[in-house]
């Protein structure tokens, strides 16, 4: 392994920049050339390439998004595409690329190890929608970027003795809107994974009143959707006022949080491992606070483990 590869592709997350940085300074540690790719697989395609040292690297463990630019890439979905990237890397000489992005990006990753060039994939996204590791790359500066709106938002809910539907992003997955429900002490907390119907929500919200409670804070996730219907509906049955919001792309941006951080160049010292042990097709993630790589097939092929534990808590502490 003399050269590799590094791109961001799909959706940015928080920390993406940590990843980086640990992948160019691990394998410069291992006297291994890094070469940077612009905007994802276009880059790839296009050569966008630049080399890195370490100075490359230097003051953006505290950026968010992430320095190498990221893009969506609809010619890398055809062969065409990726042979045209796959002519670059033997071009160029690449004996390795490591991808980080969402499960989008991993699947050009699989294809890209099909090809016979070593690939690994690190989770970058803030929707924890992978079901291979318990943690994705951004995740937790999300989550804390949505607690302080919630937070926010509470004081003004309380002042008006108002119900507040904020929705937060994560895409099918509920997880964001799940752990910001319990870290924000929601009252309720809505996901796809499971179902809730408008006469419950209101029931609830007439529970909270008769406790004395002075604001209802429910967090709906992005999956769910229709945060100002929701609030429209909810008021219409209630007659208690209430207001939506959509925490939107600020979820996306800001400084990474020290645990992403760490987790980041955690994983990004192990994609480099893998790729020095010679492993291909391969994913990094987070189980039980270790770091694993696993196949990238079998990762995909992985169904998302509904955490009800985690749910039910949600309901015995708003209540
Ligand atoms: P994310 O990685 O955040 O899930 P996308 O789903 O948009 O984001 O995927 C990012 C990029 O990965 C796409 O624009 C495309 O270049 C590549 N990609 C996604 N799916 C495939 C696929 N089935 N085959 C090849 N490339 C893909």
């Amino acid at each position: 392994m003399k050269k590799i590869a590094v791109l961001t592709s799909g959706g940015d997350s928080p920390a993406m920049n940590a990843a980086i940085r640990a992948v160019v300074r691990v394998a410069l540690e291992k006297g291994i050339k890094v070469l940077g790719v612009h905007r994802g697989y276009n880059g790839l395609i296009n050569g966008e390439v630049f080399e890195m040292d370490r100075h490359s690297v230097s003051d953006i463990i505290q950026r968010g998004g992430t320095i190498l630019r990221t893009a969506r890439s609809e010619e890398f979905k055809t062969e065409e595409g990726r042979q045209k990237a796959l002519n670059v890397i033997k071009v160029l000489r690449i004996d390795g690329v490591i991808v980080i992005g969402g499960d989008g990006s991993f699947r050009g990753a699989d294809l890209l190890s099909d090809l016979g060039v070593p690939t690994i994939g690190i989770p970058g996204t803030i929707d924890n929608d992978l079901p291979y590791t318990d943690y994705t790359i951004g995740f937790d500066t999300a989550l804390n970027t949505a607690i302080d709106a919630i937070n926010k938002i509470r004081d003004t809910s309380s002042s008006h003795e108002r119900v507040s539907v904020i929705e937060v992003m994560g895409r099918n997955c509920g997880d964001l809107a799940l752990y910001a429900g319990i870290a924000g002490g929601a009252e309720q907390v809505i996901i796809p994974e499971q179902p809730s119907k408008i006469e419950d929500i209101c029931e609830s919200i007439f529970a909270g009143k008769r406790i004395g409670k002075l604001h209802n804070i429910i967090i709906l996730a992005e999956g769910v959707g229709g945060a100002q219907k929701l609030a429209k509906d909810i008021e219409r049955i209630t007659s208690i006022e209430t207001r939506a919001t959509v925490l939107g792309y600020i979820q996306r941006g800001g400084s990474p949080s020290a645990s992403d951080r760490i987790l980041a160049s955690r994983m990004g010292n192990r994609a480099v491992k893998a790729l020095i042990e010679g492993k291909t097709a391969r994913v990094v993630g987070i189980r039980n606070n270790k770091i694993i790589d696993m196949d990238i097939k079998e990762a995909l092929a992985m169904k998302k483990e509904f955490n009800k534990d985690l749910y039910e808590l949600s309901i015995s502490l708003s209540n």
